[in-house]
């Protein structure tokens, strides 16, 4: 089996990506969303900026050789002539590797034998010290799109050291991870090289068997693994704990240890047991919400801070407020807002949106031309966010205080509210999940707002005006889903109110 830098990326994210990427049918695979491609993209800008600002005179391999293997030996002939700086080096050992018996006993390898391994480290930079190649080693730069030194970076930068340990009979003292915005960030290899030894022994048992490790469904994670879809129907045919809101992977783990493996066994176990393992809160928590996701009913929290009758009571004009961003280019280019006036019974959509980047401090005013013409409006919106770019566009647009001050108290965030107040048969609270309990359905089925980001980049590349009118559709959408879902709020604790 060989043994890959990015097998061990994935691994580390999630033995069970790794196994499937392995053995799995790729049939079953979902098809790789835009924003994969554009990730790809930025990361290449990314390394390409970092070579520029500080490793301009680097060597690559000759374009001769075709298996990694062939690749592997050019790389070795420019770390033996002692090249300073060598971009997209291949790291290769196999059991066929023999070093010296000095080196063996001095700093043993930690791989497991009988597999090979490859490594496809960013560079490989020659600093003074010792080697078989002479009083020079290599030790390896890993360049990765993240803001943060992640312990999976971590791993994978200590894998390229050990493969450069065997290959040039010397430990690199460090390796080193340069994130964005070009920030240098040193691995401790002494402190990785034993856990580097344990995953990899964990990861090739696993791989090496014929059962598919446990499916667990965490949003963030797997988000844009192409395994989604086959992974869910898994998981919702099993009642998987982790579909319930709340249930972490460790939370997961407790609750197995007393017998509780599906939503429907959170549900009826005895609340006792639980509060036991993780305190009363969050066992009534959990427990209410595999309540709610059994029965397909929404309930309300006991001890809600908000009076939502009162808060959500309606007004003759109501706003509904969206934005879409462009996090790379660091613009919000799409001030969505949908204004509704009860009395004429009219919904109208204002899209404020900048064609280009530098139009955003346009859009900015004519927004805010707009909330000021409704000035006692509420502004209903879903999520922080609204209300920290409003923040950020007052600052540099240099908006008077008062007025953003004034604007932020008229904020209405319903992302808070429900988290707050009621527990809905949802498998997560984000917007999209929410309305499409409620019954709404965007025009665009499938699309998220990581398409938007797509679609902008693709207007301002090519000029395509259908990428404008379908993120357009999808931000009113998102405005009317935050309409439905205020309307129901409204409704059901309006019920409550009435009953008791
Ligand atoms: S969908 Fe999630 S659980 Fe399934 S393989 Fe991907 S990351 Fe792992």
């Amino acid at each position: 089996m060989l043994i890959t830098d990015s097998l061990l990326l994935d691994y580390k994210r999630c033995s069970r990506r790794a196994f499937l990427n392995l053995h799995g049918d790729p049939t079953q695979q979902d098809q790789e969303r835009d924003f994969l491609d554009r990730l790809r993209q930025e990361n290449k800008r990314h390394i390409a900026s970092v070579l520029d600002t500080y490793y301009p005179h680097y060597e690559r391999l000759p374009f001769s050789q075709s298996s990694w293997q062939e690749k592997a030996q050019a790389t070795e002939v420019l770390m033996q002539q002692g090249v300073d700086c060598i971009y997209k080096g291949i790291l290769w050992v196999d059991d066929q590797c023999s070093n010296s018996i000095e080196w063996r006993e001095n700093s043993p390898r930690i791989l497991p034998f009988g597999y090979d391994y490859l490594g496809k480290p960013h560079l490989l930079i020659k600093q003074p010290g010792q080697s078989k190649f002479g009083d020079w080693f290599y030790y390896p730069i890993s360049i990765h799109l993240g803001r943060k030194a992640k312990p999976e970076y971590k791993l994978v930068a200590t894998f390229y050291a050990q493969l450069l340990a065997i290959i040039q009979e010397s430990t690199p003292p460090i390796a080193e991870l340069i994130i964005r915005p070009l920030k240098h960030s040193s691995v401790d290899i002494v402190q990785w090289l034993p856990k580097l030894q344990l995953i990899l022994e964990e990861c090739v048992t696993i791989l090496e068997t014929a059962d598919e490790p446990d499916v667990f469904i965490a949003r963030q994670r797997c988000n844009l693994c192409r395994w989604y879809s086959y992974c869910h129907a898994i998981a919702q045919s099993q009642q998987h704990l982790s579909l319930v809101p709340g249930v972490t992977p460790s939370r997961y783990q407790s609750l197995q240890e007393i017998g509780i493996l599906t939503t429907d066994s959170l549900a009826k176990a005895n609340l006792d047991s639980i509060k036991e393992l993780m305190g009363t809160e969050l066992a009534e928590k959990l427990q209410q919400q595999a309540h709610s996701l059994v029965h397909n009913h929404p309930l309300a929290r006991p001890q809600s801070q908000y009076n939502l009758p009162e808060i959500l009571s309606p007004r003759r004009i109501e706003l509904y407020f969206d934005i879409e961003a462009e996090p790379e280019r660091n613009v919000d280019y799409l001030l969505g807002v949908v204004v509704v006036d009860r009395l004429t019974q009219t919904q109208i959509f204002y899209p404020f949106l900048a064609e280009t980047p530098e139009e955003e401090g346009v859009i900015w005013q004519q927004f805010l031309e707009l909330v000021n013409t409704y000035d006692h409006a509420p502004i209903f919106h879903f999520s922080d966010y609204e209300k920290d770019t409003i923040k950020r566009l007052g600052k540099l647009y240099k908006t008077p205080d008062p007025q953003i001050q004034h604007l932020l108290s008229r904020l209405i965030d319903l992302h808070h509210c429900v988290i707050t107040s009621v527990i809905l048969p949802v498998e997560n609270y984000s917007l999209k999940s929410l309305a499409n309990w409620l019954g709404f359905h965007w025009r665009d089925a499938g699309i998220s707002g990581d398409q938007c980001v797509c679609w902008y980049d693709q207007w301002l590349t090519t000029g395509d005006r259908s990428c404008l009118s379908s993120i357009l559709r999808y931000n009113e959408d998102d405005c009317l889903a935050t309409l439905h879902l205020k309307n129901w709020l409204l409704e059901f604790f309006s019920k409550i109110e009435f009953s008791s």
